[in-house]
């Protein structure tokens, strides 16, 4: 048996009819979100869909993401959908998608994950203690658990270990054939977080300025969306423009608007040979610490590279 993640899993056609097989009523609803890809719309960007599966078959599956069926809420993030297939009942298998749900959310650096569900009894057993009622998003009373993440010790080590394992291959896979232009104009190629974010158009965007916002969207990635964009790159209103990531008060704003000013001018392909050359001409972490004088200094820095 293995832990694999359902975005990013070979025949996801397959695991998502194993889904489909599952008798409980929210495992069909979950099934439908995911096969209309609306899961993340309805819990967050950086959702994740953690199975354990026997072969071919699936054992048991649950989902990780920033929100669950309560909502709005100051809670973050969820497990939800625990389930176990019949007949793997008894061996404590939700466990398993349990501990590698909490060890990614470890390694994303979160003090408590939650769990909302009927259940008395159940997860006591893997650690989480109850918090308190909450209504769900269909009005009925739900318990919520939680569970802390961040106490120092061996168990917090293994989890931030292994995590730190899993949510590398999960980085690694959903970055393939993906456009690296984020929608604001950095290159999410060359981010220094890019290490621990899918990018923003993957299936696992944990971009640090999207996940301030509702859902994991970033203002920018959601007006594109609105406008049916590219990017900020193909907007009349760039020169202006004063959302999301531009805010005047961002110290990124400057160097992210020259980089989105260059694309506009030359296109993809030559803002990634230009940022591969910067990055042998300079030393910096952050496009900000070179580009981020002015825009039109950072765009003529770019130019000049
Ligand atoms: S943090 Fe933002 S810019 Fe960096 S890789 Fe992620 S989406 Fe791209
Ligand atoms: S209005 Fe601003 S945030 Fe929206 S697409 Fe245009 S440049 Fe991007």
């Amino acid at each position: 048996m293995k832990i694999i993640e359902y975005y990013t899993a070979e025949k996801k056609e397959h695991w998502l009819n194993e889904i489909g097989k599952c008798d409980w009523g929210a495992g069909q609803y979950l099934y439908q979100l995911l096969r209309e890809n609306n899961l993340k719309k309805m819990v967050g960007e950086t959702a994740l869909v953690p199975m354990l599966v026997d072969g071919d078959k699936l054992v048991a599956f649950c989902t990780l993401a920033p929100l669950d069926d309560i909502q709005p809420t100051e809670l973050s993030p969820w497990i939800g959908f625990v389930y176990t297939y019949p007949e793997y009942r008894g061996h404590r298998y939700a466990g398993l998608v349990l501990d590698y749900a909490e060890s990614i959310a470890t390694v994303m650096g979160r003090e408590y994950i939650y769990i909302s569900t009927n259940h008395t009894g159940l997860y006591e057993k893997y650690g989480y203690e109850f918090l308190k009622m909450e209504k769900d998003m269909g009005g009925e009373d739900s318990r919520i658990y939680r569970k802390a993440l961040a106490e120092d010790g061996p168990d917090k080590d293994r989890r931030y270990e292994n995590g730190a394992r899993w949510k590398a291959e999960i980085i690694k896979e959903v970055r393939k054939g993906v456009d690296m232009t984020a929608y604001c104009g950095f290159s999410c190629n060359h981010c220094f977080l890019g290490e621990w974010c899918g990018g923003c158009r993957s299936a696992f965007s944990c971009c640090s300025y999207g996940t301030m916002y509702d859902k994991g969207v970033c203002p920018n990635i959601d007006c594109c969306r609105k406008k049916g964009i590219d990017g900020c790159y193909e907007c009349e209103e760039l020169d202006e423009c004063t959302k999301g990531f531009y805010r005047p008060d961002n110290d990124g704003t400057n160097a992210c608007k020259a980089q989105a000013m260059f694309i506009r001018k030359y296109g993809k392909e030559k803002f990634f040979q230009v940022h591969d050359k910067l990055h042998e001409i300079y030393d910096f972490k952050k496009t900000q610490e070179i580009l981020g004088t002015s825009v039109e200094e950072g765009l003529k820095i770019l130019e000049g590279v």
